[in-house]
Formats: C-alpha cells, sequence, structure tokens
C-alpha cells in the first residue's frame, strides 16, 4: 500500500483541502495513483522505487567494475575478490553496506540479463532502473480521453476519479449509513448512482444538449464512458470532444455537490454557457495547430 507521506509534498505544492479530502478518500479506495497516467494513475513517481534505482547505481559501478576509487575501496574493504552476484552479507555490516546489497539482490535478475551492458548508450540510468522495477500493470484504454491537451488539468482531474468510479455518489453513503436516504440531489428522483449523475438524469440531460448546440457538436446523453473511447476524425477532434465531456463531467459533479452542500443550483443554460465559454477559449488555441481540414470542423 502506498504511503500517505507520498501525498504530502504533492498536496503541499499545487492542492488545497478540497483536493487533499478527495485525495485521501483515493487513497482509502485503493486507486494507484503513484503510478503512470496510462497506467490509471497521476503520473506521481514512486520515491520508494525512485530511491532504490538510485542507490542501484551504486551496485551497478560494482558489477560493471566501474573505473571508480569509490569501487576500488569497496572491492578492497567488503568483497575481498568474491563473486558479487553471489556475495551476501557478513552478521555485522554497516547500514548503507546492507542497503547496497539489498538493492543489489532486487536488480540480480537484470545484471545477470545483462541489460545495462558497458557498451555506450546501454549504461544503466536511473530512468532505466525505474523504469525495470516501477508496477507495469495494465493499460487503460482512457486514458487519453482523461489527459488530453485541451482538456482542462480540473477538468481532467475529476474525469479521473469519474473512470475510477470514485465518486461519492448517495447510494455508496446510504449503504454506509452516512446520509439517511439515497435519491439524486439534483433531481430528487432516482437512486443517486454514477450513471445516474451522468447518463440519465435530466439535469446532465438538458446541460449535454445545450453545450452540443453552443459548440455545433451532437454530443451524447448516455453511455458516456464508451462514447469518449470512440475515436472518430482526427486526433484534435477526439481530444476536443473529450475535453468537453471532462468539461461537463466536472460542472455537473460541481452543481451536485452545490446542491447537496449549499442547497442551491445553478439551471442548466448557465452551466452549459460556462462549460462553452471555457471550451471556446480552448477551440481558439487549437485552430493555432490544427489542420485545414479541422480548422474548417472548428
Ligand atoms: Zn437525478
Amino acid at each position: 500500500m502506498e504511503s500517505y507521506t507520498k501525498l504530502k509534498p504533492f498536496v503541499g505544492i499545487s492542492f488545497g483541502m478540497v483536493e487533499l479530502n478527495i485525495l485521501k478518500s483515493i487513497w482509502s479506495h485503493g486507486i494507484k495513483f503513484v503510478n503512470l497516467k496510462k497506467k490509471g494513475g497521476l503520473g506521481i513517481k514512486d520515491d520508494i522505487i525512485w530511491n532504490k534505482v538510485a542507490v542501484g547505481k551504486l551496485a551497478w559501478w560494482i558489477t560493471s567494475k566501474a573505473d571508480h576509487l569509490w569501487v576500488k575501496w569497496v572491492n578492497h574493504t567488503y568483497i575481498k575478490n568474491k563473486e558479487w552476484h553471489t556475495y551476501s552479507l557478513p552478521a555485522f555490516s554497516s547500514w548503507y553496506w546492507r542497503k547496497i546489497c539489498q538493492v543489489k539482490d532486487t536488480f540480480n535478475e537484470a545484471y545477470q540479463q545483462n541489460l545495462w551492458s558497458e557498451t555506450i548508450g546501454n549504461e544503466y540510468s536511473i530512468a532505466k532502473g525505474y523504469e525495470f522495477l516501477r508496477d507495469k500493470g495494465e493499460t487503460m484504454n482512457w486514458h487519453n480521453m482523461v489527459w488530453n491537451t485541451w482538456s482542462l488539468p480540473k477538468h481532467g482531474f475529476m474525469a479521473w476519479i469519474y473512470q475510477h468510479k470514485n465518486m461519492n455518489t448517495k447510494d455508496k453513503l446510504y449503504k454506509l449509513g452516512i446520509c439517511s436516504d439515497d435519491t439524486c440531489c439534483i433531481c430528487g428522483h432516482q437512486t443517486e448512482t454514477m450513471d445516474h449523475i451522468f447518463f440519465a438524469c435530466d439535469y446532465n440531460k438538458a446541460v449535454i444538449k445545450i453545450v452540443g448546440h453552443g459548440i455545433g457538436v451532437l454530443l451524447p446523453t448516455q453511455n458516456l464512458r464508451e462514447w469518449s473511447l470512440r475515436r472518430g476524425g482526427s486526433k484534435i477532434r477526439f481530444e476536443l470532444l473529450n475535453a468537453v465531456l471532462n468539461a461537463c463531467i466536472y460542472h455537473v459533479w460541481r452543481q451536485r455537490n452545490l446542491s447537496r452542500y449549499e442547497l442551491t443550483i445553478d439551471c442548466p443554460r448557465k452551466v452549459a454557457s460556462t462549460i462553452v465559454d471555457e471550451m471556446k477559449i480552448r477551440i481558439k488555441g487549437c485552430l493555432m495547430t490544427a489542420s485545414p481540414t479541422d480548422k474548417i470542423w472548428l
């Protein structure tokens, strides 16, 4: 399990209390945010692996018999002409030597396979070591939707939580005994699930319809997740449409929270107008790099 200490520098630099609470929730649900974005994480490096990999450079110097005074001293003091691959720690060793030997054991497989040979260009680097040790995991097919060039970071972050199905909707809270009912905060008619909020609720349907009309594109009013994975047209169109959907997810969820905690909610037209204004700014940015065909489409 990832330690909470990994969050501290991340939270301290760019996140406030609201985001801290969201990340606490994510952490408690076991989502691996310390991972590559395409693997479902937030693109944060794992500091424990990183430290091991940094120490691994010292172990690699010994393995490759690098021409360093420190390597000569280590050979003379500790290894004493023994085979480094099979070297085992003496009973009483200093903590730093113990750490180097532990990392050597971790990397032994890579050393044996000669992943980092002595030829130029294949030298050990911290980036290569990190790649060797990091969690390979499966690639999430939605990562292009969430992390695309034209999506605002706050929209992408909320879409990332959405794709992990980690929103605290009332159906979950009701089962945990945190709230007294499970009806939708916006319409008050049906059970509040993620599918209801983003696919079935009339409020969301109205927002998406007005947004689609505002930017001149027919957006889906159901099965958002599947639709977002379809690759129609050019990359810029795919990314821009997903940026619009991310904005819808962000703003509809924001209205849901306003309704739940402040007993107020904006009309769909006002929300859609905010989304369209935000997207028009992004579209202006797109026009600078778009192809002539895409410019006509935009
Ligand atoms: Zn509803």
